[in-house]
């Protein structure tokens, strides 16, 4: 347990705010006491208090927020690639989860806030079963996590448990954010695989106790299809009918959208969350952004899960996805370094509803940060003075790897480079004999 009153200084770094008053503080200074950011300045400016951390040479930033994920995923890492989406998830991915333990749940989801963490993702919007499991190895990784229980319509009993534990687990959370960093909310999977009864319910659940709903809508031409022969409309459109997206919503691919579906996100407020790695592999399509962008809507970037991208590793995602963009559009102006950052600082934190606390390094703000190494030859040179190569630095030469510092609720969860909570080797190692044994169930080993 933290001791109250913990105050300390990181001193002489390079800090990109993503707050619009001060963006770019050269050599500055951050004391934080306990969980939030008490100042933040020049070096020169501030008086240090505490234990003193000189960070010359990094880059401090805001933790990066992946907003949509599936954290048991890497232990389906290379379990089966180079398949289209449902042949890959009714063939491989659903007939092995059918083995999961909550014990394998717990050291996937352990090894995925790992991978997230030394990738510099400091909050994750995540959508799966096993929550519980989930929420423990959360907790014990120090990681911070919105998490959404998977919500199934079906026959078996597996699937029609899922509204009951997904009620259940958010009652038990709801209350309890400041002592987990856990926030729940709930994750309807998708209009193909939820009846519009359950989606009624689960609407009317969400608006009830004000949780954030987690969806995939529109990731395929296959699903739309789907949709419009069973309800004669597109996937967005039969979701605004059962009232679902009245609540704050959090949507993940939104490939195959037309302009009326794009009028609906408008409309409703949906925040996007693009996850152009997973598309790119299973070839699910490119999703409209240029269209979003021109209507305002919440851009935000999600990992997917670790079978279908495979690394969780969120600045490529962003770098991919800028790219493409730029390509798809045949516009080399589309999307600035700076508005990409974004995505995955500010306006994760708005998409979850916590922007008032996470997504800048302001004062009262949690102390969720970053640093990234400025030594890395692949960022060289790195201007401290020029704020448009520092986005561009974190845009487009940054990966994961550059990561050295994490401190997430103004505790240390990695250091140097060194991940200081959990063992590390123990991780590894349970995590790659829960994944053998569900590859030996699924009859691949
Ligand atoms: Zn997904």
């Amino acid at each position: 347990m933290r001791l109250m009153n913990n105050i300390y200084t990181l001193t002489d770094a390079v800090i990109l705010t993503m707050d619009d008053n001060q963006p770019l503080i050269n050599t500055g200074r951050i004391v934080i006491e306990n969980d939030c950011i008490k100042k933040i300045g020049q070096s020169s400016e501030i008086d240090a208090e505490g234990k003193i951390y000189s960070l010359k040479d990094k880059l401090l930033m805001p933790g990066l927020i992946n907003t949509h994920s599936h954290s048991v995923s890497p232990l389906f890492r290379g379990m089966a690639d180079d398949l289209k989406l449902m042949d890959w998830l009714n063939n491989v991915i659903w007939p092995a989860e059918k083995h999961l333990s909550p014990e394998a749940a717990y050291w996937g989801a352990a090894m995925c806030a790992l991978e997230y963490i030394e990738n510099g993702i400091t909050t994750f919007v995540d959508q799966y079963y096993f929550a519980e499991d989930i929420a423990r190895a959360v907790v014990d990784t120090g990681i911070r996590a919105v998490l959404a229980p998977s919500v199934f319509s079906g026959k078996t009993a597996e699937t029609k448990n899922t509204f009951h534990a997904a009620r259940n687990f958010i009652k038990k959370y709801q209350l309890r954010s400041g002592e987990t960093n856990i926030y729940p909310a709930i994750g309807p999977h998708a209009p193909y695989s939820c009846e519009q009864n359950l989606l009624e319910e689960v609407g009317e659940f969400a608006k009830e106790k004000d949780v954030l709903v987690h969806i995939h809508i529109s990731e395929t031409v296959d699903e739309n299809r789907e949709i419009q022969e069973k309800y004669g409309v597109t996937p967005t459109q039969f979701l605004k009918q059962t009232g679902i997206l009245d609540n704050k919503v959090i949507a993940a691919h939104c490939i195959h959208l037309n302009e009326q579906d794009l009028q609906t996100f408008k409309h409703k407020e949906i925040a996007v969350s693009y996850n152009p790695i997973s598309n790119l592999k299973l070839v699910s399509g490119i999703m409209p952004m240029k269209a979003m962008v021109e209507k305002g809507l919440l851009i935000t970037v999600g990992t997917d899960g670790a079978q279908s991208n495979n690394s969780l590793d969120l600045l490529r995602d962003l770098k991919t996805g800028v790219l493409l963009q730029k390509q798809f559009n045949e516009d080399a102006t589309f999307i600035k370094a700076k508005e990409a950052v974004e995505f995955v600082t500010k306006n994760g934190a708005k998409a979850i509803g916590l922007e008032d606390q996470l997504g800048s390094l302001e004062i009262g703000k949690k102390a969720d940060l970053i640093s990234i190494d400025l030594n890395s030859v692949n960022l060289n040179p790195v201007h401290y003075n020029y704020l448009d190569n520092i986005y561009s630095a974190i845009a487009y030469s940054a990966s994961g790897k550059e990561v050295l510092d994490v401190i997430i609720n103004g505790e240390f969860i990695m250091q140097d480079g060194n991940f200081l909570k959990l063992s590390k080797k123990t991780i590894l190692n349970n995590s790659k004999k829960q994944a053998e044994i569900l590859m030996k169930k699924a009859g691949l080993l």
